[in-house]
């Protein structure tokens, strides 16, 4: 017999292990933050002793997703990017001014609207490609929600034209090494630094070259933006040295230990048969890919890149480029727009998306051991839909049913770690009003200092 601090029975489980396994009735034991045991009710009936049992009395229940690209310290300004916004000028123009005027407390209260968005939408894991400029304030900030997230500070040793980011690559590495041993990121911190870079002409190879060694140093990965949009030949020229961005990187190293590439919406078919062999992380961003009509669908090869074997994850990149941190919508989108695209039904099928954000998340962020699927030994991450909502109902195909009908709309409760950050359909950690009202005062401040013209 054995004692633990909680079990949930009958639930209705989605384990996403590699068999898919799904148990129409099943239970789930917690103890100290992990998952001791995953199986049907009437295997594990009579195995244990709970301090607390729950009933899920059908509930459906599926591994936390994890959101592998996110700008959380930036969210204040979600929205202020403008329709007539000129993509090649939202640096100069937004991010710029941005930079020069975000205080401590700003990046504090949207990372923790951020993660409250997330934690209500059943993500309990996101990773940043390093956006802070106060990483401490927003590491504060992720912690008044409760969710496990990889952060680092906004680095670049070239291509950016901001006093802040003008920086030598060893001042770069510095700072990164800095975060990843204050933030040590493994699956027993919530929340941590991996080496995090902008990338995308923003990193010389010797910084590059730096990252990869700190990461390894460490046991974290390298998580970069890479290929986004189309690049005009000379820009090629100046960032890949006149090569394709895969074989550059591959040149560089960069793909010989875990590393995660997020977005990927240009990529040829000779740069496939690299990923295909060197297997790092990729990150679809579609909401990102298509806001700015790049070719998130057009010309990106991500079902190609699944076949191959190659751990397609899904972010949202919110801020001003997806506006939204509910990865249902990258879900949906992840499945719907290839077909239109193709003209073709099946490209990206409904279990394969839902795999995408949680066990392809949890190789995008380094913990493939540890989350992104409900087994006995991992985390206790996991999210319970409630029944009382239309969005599930009739319930005979529940993973079809999560990925075309309902979004967040179901969420009763997220579990990161064994903890609820969302219980009964709310944040257990924070009053949502107060912080709701404290990141609209301070955005408005924000937009004063910037010189925003808002409505209100
Ligand atoms: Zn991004």
């Amino acid at each position: 017999m054995r004692d633990v601090e909680l079990a949930l029975r009958r639930g209705h489980l989605l384990t996403l292990d590699s068999h898919r396994r799904i148990f129409p009735e099943g239970t789930l034991l917690i103890d100290q933050g992990r998952l001791v045991d995953v199986g049907p009710d009437q295997a594990l009936d009579g195995t244990y002793h709970a301090r607390d049992v729950v009933d899920l009395a059908g509930a459906v229940v599926h591994p936390g997703l994890v959101d592998a690209h996110t700008h959380v310290a930036w969210h204040l300004t979600r929205c202020w990017k403008s329709e007539e916004q000129d993509p090649d000028r939202l640096w100069s123009e937004l991010e710029y001014p941005l930079i020069t005027h975000i205080e401590p407390r700003d990046e504090e209260l949207g990372t923790a609207l951020a993660c409250a968005e997330m934690a209500l939408n059943g993500t309990t894991t996101f990773c940043d490609t390093g956006s802070c400029l106060h990483l401490e304030a927003a590491v504060a900030g992720a912690r008044r929600i409760g969710l496990r997230g990889i952060m680092g500070y906004l680095l670049a040793d070239v291509g950016l034209d901001h006093p802040r980011l003008k920086l030598s690559s060893r001042q770069c590495a510095e700072l990164l090494e800095r975060a990843i041993v204050e933030f040590p990121w493994d699956e027993d911190h919530l929340v941590g630094c991996a080496a995090c870079l902008i990338g995308m002409g923003t990193a010389s190879d010797e910084l590059l070259r730096q990252a990869r060694a700190l990461a390894d140093d460490h046991g974290v990965p390298v998580v970069m933006h890479e290929s986004f949009c189309a690049l005009a030949p000379h820009d090629a020229q100046r960032r890949y040295q006149g090569r394709l961005p895969v074989p550059r990187l591959d040149e560089l190293g960069l793909l010989d230990r875990p590393t995660t590439l997020v977005h990927m919406n240009q990529v040829t078919t000779a740069e496939l048969e690299i990923l295909r062999e060197k297997r790092p992380a990729v990150v679809h961003c579609p909401t990102a890919g298509m806001i700015y009509g790049l070719g998130a669908a057009r010309h990106a090869l991500f079902p190609e890149m699944l076949a191959a074997g190659v751990p397609v994850a899904l972010g949202t990149d919110s801020c001003h480029w997806g506006n939204n941190f509910n990865l249902w919508r990258s879900l949906y989108l992840a499945v719907a727009l290839h077909r239109e695209a193709r003209a073709r039904p099946s490209v990206i099928a409904d279990a394969t998306a839902l795999e995408m954000a949680t066990r392809h998340g949890a190789r995008a962020v380094g913990l493939e051991h540890a989350i992104g699927s409900l087994e006995p030994g991992k985390q206790a991450d996991l999210v319970i839909h409630r029944r009382d909502r239309p969005e599930l109902w009739p319930l005979l195909f529940p993973v079809r049913n999560l990925v075309f009908g309902c979004g967040g709309a179901t969420i009763d409760a997220v579990l990161v770690q064994g903890r609820y950050v969302v219980r009964n359909g709310r944040l257990t950690n924070v009053d949502l009003e107060d912080l709701l009202a404290e990141a609209q005062e301070a955005a408005l401040a924000l937009a004063h200092r910037i010189g925003l013209v808002t409505p209100l």
